[in-house]
């Protein structure tokens, strides 16, 4: 049985001109950011939360760049959320500064494997703890879609709202559609995965082609004009509905 909310929000994704389920997470990721600088940037858990992973991940942390900058613009949240994570990361250097030095000075090369004792024990502390917080709440929402959308499949076939609705969209990125491959469970769910797959594919193939030796003199449709983007979005879905694991 389908979510009523999800299936609004997958609607709404499904028109836009990129991977629904990358449209959809990113969607997730800005109302999330949205909420947590108009209510919640004093709150003490998301500030533990976000002291322990060191904040957000490059990914998310640019993508809340762009919401306060978009909504709000004084950068005050950001200020604040991120006044806890600095002090976070101070503490660590000044407990690992105030440590007594061990013995005598080991000299390092750096084709070295091994890093000075200091430095390794610094890394540690500044490990971050847990992922990012925004990495979490993105990945139970791309599990519970993908989840959705492969039910609907298994109960419905190709003709259930969710799946024609799917194949109306741009289609998945690499990196959802073999997420949806790992979840399905029989061949026909798979096969008529692959099958809108490969409609896709064909389709941007064609816009590539005709962009490749397009007529300079006439104006193309912004679709036509923007398909090399596609493409890249295509392989590697968009921006922000991925994390990224810092070392
Ligand atoms: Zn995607
Ligand atoms: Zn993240």
């Amino acid at each position: 049985m389908t979510d009523t909310l999800f299936l609004a929000d997958f609607r709404r994704a499904c028109t836009s001109n990129s991977c629904p389920f990358c449209a959809l997470l990113t969607e997730t990721a800005r109302r999330y950011f949205s909420s947590l600088l108009n209510g919640f940037t004093l709150a003490p858990d998301i500030h533990q939360r976000l002291a322990r992973s060191r904040g957000f991940c490059r990914a998310h942390a640019w993508l809340l760049k762009e919401v306060e900058q978009g909504e709000r613009g004084d950068g005050n949240g950001t200020a604040t959320l991120y006044s806890t994570v600095l002090q976070g990361i101070r503490g660590e250097l000044d407990a690992c500064l105030a440590e007594p030095t061990s013995g005598a000075a080991t000299k390092t090369h750096w084709w070295s494997a091994s890093p000075a004792p200091f430095g390794k024990r610094l890394r540690e502390r500044l490990r971050p703890e847990g992922i990012c917080l925004m990495c979490e709440h993105q990945k139970e929402t791309e599990e519970f879609a993908l989840e959705q959308l492969i039910e609907a499949l298994d109960e419905a076939g190709s003709s259930g709202e969710l799946a024609l609705l799917y194949d109306a969209s741009a289609g998945a990125c690499q990196p959802h559609f073999l997420r949806l491959l790992e979840r399905a469970s029989t061949d026909s769910t798979a096969r008529w995965l692959a099958h809108v797959q490969r409609q896709h594919l064909a389709a941007l193939e064609a816009q590539l082609d005709a962009y490749r030796n397009r007529d300079y003199q006439k104006t193309q449709s912004e679709a036509e004009a923007d398909c090399w983007i596609r493409a890249l979005a295509q392989t590697a879905g968009l921006p922000h509905a991925f994390g990224e694991v810092v070392e």
